[in-house]
């Protein structure tokens, strides 16, 4: 069986109850291709309004989970009090929480742990900054990352890869098909060699960096790229295009 279609929407910081409940609204009235899993990320605040009102077939993604199940960590949400709440998933390896919050390989490697313990999915983000990929580092960058996760845990079957150039993210400056597919390509011959056959085949490895509803027919063509994580545009109703680009 193929790998299905997965797109994610990260909202990030932004958004009110007035315009997150209006884009619930709107994507549970419009027509989304039932081949693409969808899941979106509210901010925390928003995740049970969210759950609430969403229709089912969607799932509600945290933008950040932490590594220990409860106790005195002032701010902070597990994975137990996501799953309680019918949060299904959670983000994890966000380049904004790398760089603003210098969020380490192995701390990121914890909370995905923790998470898929938890029996959340994970999307996992990867991805170089434009001074690494002029370098040339970018492969080495992003096997980097993920050999921090594959050292805590060898179960993949819950885990989407996102990669995302940080130079892409937010910049309206979108990786081309090309640059794409071919880092996609070889995070699968990581997956093949460093974990295993079945997971890289089995694995959906998203794209994430200025996804718009123009550039991403031409991405979703090529045979690697298994869906994206939006950022801006999953604010705006072109969003449902984006859920709809296998179309
Ligand atoms: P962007 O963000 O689509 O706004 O570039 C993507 C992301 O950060 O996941």
């Amino acid at each position: 069986m193929g790998r299905q279609f997965f797109v994610g929407g990260n909202f990030k910081m932004n958004g009110t109850i007035k315009s997150i409940t209006d884009i619930v609204h709107h994507l549970n009235s419009a027509p989304l291709d039932p081949k693409t899993e969808v899941v979106i990320a509210p901010p925390g605040l928003f995740l049970l309004l969210v759950r609430e009102h969403l229709k089912s077939e969607i799932e509600v993604c945290s933008q950040n989970v932490f590594d220990k199940p409860n106790g005195a960590f002032t701010g902070e949400i597990s994975a137990e009090q996501l799953k309680d709440s019918k949060v299904g998933w959670a983000l994890c390896g966000h380049s904004e929480r790398r760089v603003v919050l210098k969020e380490q390989d192995d701390f990121v490697a914890s909370k995905t742990k923790a998470a898929l313990d938890g029996g959340l999915g994970v999307i996992l983000c990867c991805g170089e900054t434009l001074e690494q990929r002029e370098s040339n580092k970018t492969i080495e960058v992003v096997t980097t990352q993920l050999k921090a996760i594959a050292e805590k845990t060898k179960d993949w079957t819950k885990i989407v890869i996102a990669y995302e150039p940080v130079w892409a993210i937010g910049t309206g400056k979108v990786a081309t098909t090309q640059q794409a597919q071919e880092v996609h390509a070889a995070i699968r011959k990581w997956l093949t060699e460093e974990v295993s056959k079945e997971a890289a085949e089995a694995t959906r490895i998203i794209y994430g960096g200025s996804v718009s509803e123009k550039n991403c027919k031409e991405l979703a063509k090529e045979g690697d790229i298994d869906g994206f994580l939006v950022g801006g545009a999953s604010l705006k109703p072109a969003f449902v295009d984006i859920i709809n680009a296998q179309q």
